[in-house]
């Protein structure tokens, strides 16, 4: 990630202008007097949460980020703003090395490669005859065609090497696949194969719906593992991306709450029955990473986990992520003999719903 993004990750734009600007609701946007021109009569600024951007319509007709906020509030230059909104987010800034360029490239290559991968194997699920069983996995999960084509399901070929040929033929190397974890290498014999095998794929994008990753099901009775995700690499990490979050954005913030399931499938089956604020967890329990970017969209989260006992516990250590993460803030009570208290309250609502022992969102939908 850009030092500017982790930046704008961590600080939220309706958070740092409140602190100047008097702000007030206004649909899916904030509204105030514009503190950069003479503006008292109509509210000509606006704050948009969602892409974390604000413009002033008025006199100014100009916008931006949390940046050009700052470096426009305090005359400063971009270097001033960065160094200011970097100690704010406690973020550490790196001297810029020449590099850079070549890791760019580098990321940007992967990122095509990725995007290729994930129209093959949809391609395969789609159209090739050993694809069957995975077509009929999908049609007893009574998925649709919609969901299908929305969520790109793929299919990797019960084969050793057919994706790795297939990309080496397109120009990419092995030290390609290996880095986004296509394929994989056994350390002892130096052997590389593919990792993905006769099994289900659904991409995981990112935030902006470029694909990063994989999660693979395995289409064999009793495959072990039920579940093969891809390894953490420079694309992929697991602790920050939440599963359907590029498709359900805009949704959490019309419904003003994030129903949080966990698995895949999960989110699918909502998806279909119309429910599109739902994302799944990438691993066993919420992070700090996760609930800072779904805190952009809403201060509402559902958790809709498993009731099992695995459920239970990554419920409960979800929670305690949670009230570390999520901001508080302190309310003055009076309690039953008159005297002042200070109460710490979370500025967030969270809620869980319970499922029945055994079952999982999914077959309730
Ligand atoms: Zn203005």
């Amino acid at each position: 990630m850009r030092v500017t993004d982790e930046i704008k990750s961590r600080l939220d734009i309706v958070d740092l202008i409140s602190e100047t600007v008097s702000l007030r609701r206004s649909g899916r946007s904030y509204a105030g007097f514009c503190p950069f021109h003479p503006n008292t009569r109509t509210p000509a600024f606006f704050v948009f949460p969602e892409t974390q951007t604000w413009r002033c319509f008025g006199a100014c007709a100009e916008g931006g980020d949390i940046f050009s906020f700052v470096m426009k509030q305090n005359g400063w230059d971009f270097k001033e703003a960065l160094q200011n909104l970097a100690k704010r987010a406690g973020v550490e800034l790196q001297p810029r090395k020449p590099v850079d360029k070549k890791k760019k490239a580098r990321e940007e290559k992967l990122t095509a490669l990725l995007s290729a991968a994930s129209d093959y194997f949809h391609q395969l699920f789609l159209h090739a005859p050993q694809a069957a069983v995975a077509r009929e996995y999908i049609q007893k999960r009574g998925l649709t065609e919609q969901t299908i084509e929305a969520f790109q399901i793929g299919f990797a070929l019960h084969s050793w090497d057919a994706c790795r040929s297939h990309f080496n033929g397109q120009g990419y190397t092995d030290e390609d696949l290996l880095a986004v974890g296509l394929l994989t290498e056994n350390p002892d014999k130096g052997t590389r194969y593919d990792r993905f095998r006769n099994r289900l794929l659904i991409p995981i994008r990112d935030v902006d719906g470029r694909t990063v990753g994989f999660g693979a099901r395995t289409l064999e009775k009793d495959g072990i593992p039920k579940y093969l995700n891809s390894p953490q690499t420079v694309l992929f990490d697991k602790s920050r991306l939440l599963f359907g979050l590029d498709m359900a954005r805009r949704h959490i913030r019309e419904a003003r709450q994030a129903v949080i399931v966990e698995g895949y499938m999960d989110v699918l089956q909502a998806w279909q029955a119309g429910f599109r604020n739902v994302i799944a967890q990438m691993g066993t329990a919420l992070t700090e990473a996760q609930l800072r970017q779904l805190k952009r969209y809403t201060k509402t989260f559902v958790l809709a986990l498993d009731a099992d006992a695995a459920g239970m516990k990554a419920t409960l250590r979800s929670l305690q992520v949670a009230r570390e993460t999520l901001d508080r803030e302190v309310e003055v009570k009076f309690d039953a003999h008159g005297l002042v208290r200070h109460e710490g309250r979370l500025k967030a609502d969270i809620r869980i719903v319970t499922l029945p022992e055994g079952q999982d969102p999914d077959d309730i939908i």
